[in-house]
């Protein structure tokens, strides 16, 4: 039987930062569906990994950014820049872009830029090029095309996961994750008609991303590996935050046990190991199927999947 619907994962970047320490891009991932797509994170080398995936602007739907640390919104300007116009298949059209507002709890918080302001100010500091372009190259206005939406953070229970998106092809749902000091910090949930893909964001071990991640086909959960950074003489504040805001791949097959999650996808890997290493951690707390993301691998959900291999 012909499947009616596809949903892909693209992991454009499973790196952590901003050091680099391997071959792999940094923090992005793609859900294609129905051949439209949509982003979470921008991280370094986002824009090429997703060009060679074959993903075009013309079927960017939307974006979303799980926080503001850099590593992951590093290729943001350029992914606009890349993906804008005619010329390059670019967007036309309208696009939304998800992510936090500013910091309520840092002292500096009214000063400091949500996405509002990361989107604001990327167009005022490319407005000499933005400009050239419509006039030199008849591309459309990008300020007309780009809605900066700073999620609405949930008003009664801080545990119970909550619409952030929706349209013909996919449902996105949040959570509040634990990644201490940044705050918003989200994971997300995409539902399509295939089934659901739940990123963790940056986090801590989370029983508030379990429940967003509850019996999800794919989670793809970040990992630290604590003892690389203890073993190469990192100052204890470094090593304090990697302890309080990231998750060991230990904690992230407990989170996938807890959630019932089909498959655990570790990405946003911190420290260096081995794919074994990273999979063993995981593997002695989850039982399901394990993957070790590399840059541009691609997961298929498929619809009415007692037919997929006929
Ligand atoms: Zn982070």
């Amino acid at each position: 039987m012909e499947n009616k619907s596809s949903t892909e994962l693209i992991t454009l970047g499973t790196a952590a930062g901003p050091a680099i320490r391997g071959r792999e891009n940094g923090m992005a991932s793609a859900v294609v569906v129905n051949n439209q797509f949509y982003m979470v994170d921008f991280g370094l080398g986002c824009v090429r990994s997703a060009h060679e995936a074959g993903l075009r602007g013309k079927d960017f739907k939307a974006g979303f950014i799980t926080h503001l640390h850099s590593d992951h919104v590093a290729e943001f300007p350029a992914f606009l820049m890349w993906n804008w116009g005619a010329p390059v298949e670019g967007f036309a059209h309208p696009i939304s872009i998800h992510g936090p507002g500013q910091d309520a709890n840092h002292p500096l918080g009214t000063k400091l830029s949500g996405t509002r302001g990361l989107v604001d100010h990327t167009l005022e500091a490319f407005s000499y090029d933005l400009n050239i372009r419509v006039t030199d190259e008849a591309r459309p206005v990008m300020s007309d095309l780009i809605n900066p939406v700073e999620i609405a953070l949930p008003q009664t229970s801080a545990t119970e996961p909550f619409l952030v998106y929706e349209d013909d092809h996919v449902k996105v749902t949040a959570v509040l994750v634990d990644h201490p000091p940044v705050h918003p910090a989200f994971g997300f949930r995409f539902d399509t008609a295939d089934g659901s893909i739940t990123f963790s964001g940056d986090t801590a071990e989370s029983a508030t991303l379990a429940k967003l991640a509850y019996d999800t086909d794919i989670l793809v959960h970040e990992a630290v590996n604590l003892e690389f950074f203890a073993s190469r003489g990192f100052d204890a504040a470094f090593l304090n935050h990697q302890q309080q805001s990231h998750t060991t791949p230990e904690g992230a097959g407990r989170v996938a046990t807890a959630s019932g999650a089909k498959r655990l996808i570790l990405s946003h890997l911190a420290g260096v190991a081995t794919p074994a290493e990273w999979a063993a951690g995981a593997a002695s707390t989850y039982a399901g199927p394990i993957d070790v993301a590399t840059s541009g691998q691609r997961f298929s959900l498929v619809a009415d999947t007692t037919y997929a291999t006929i």
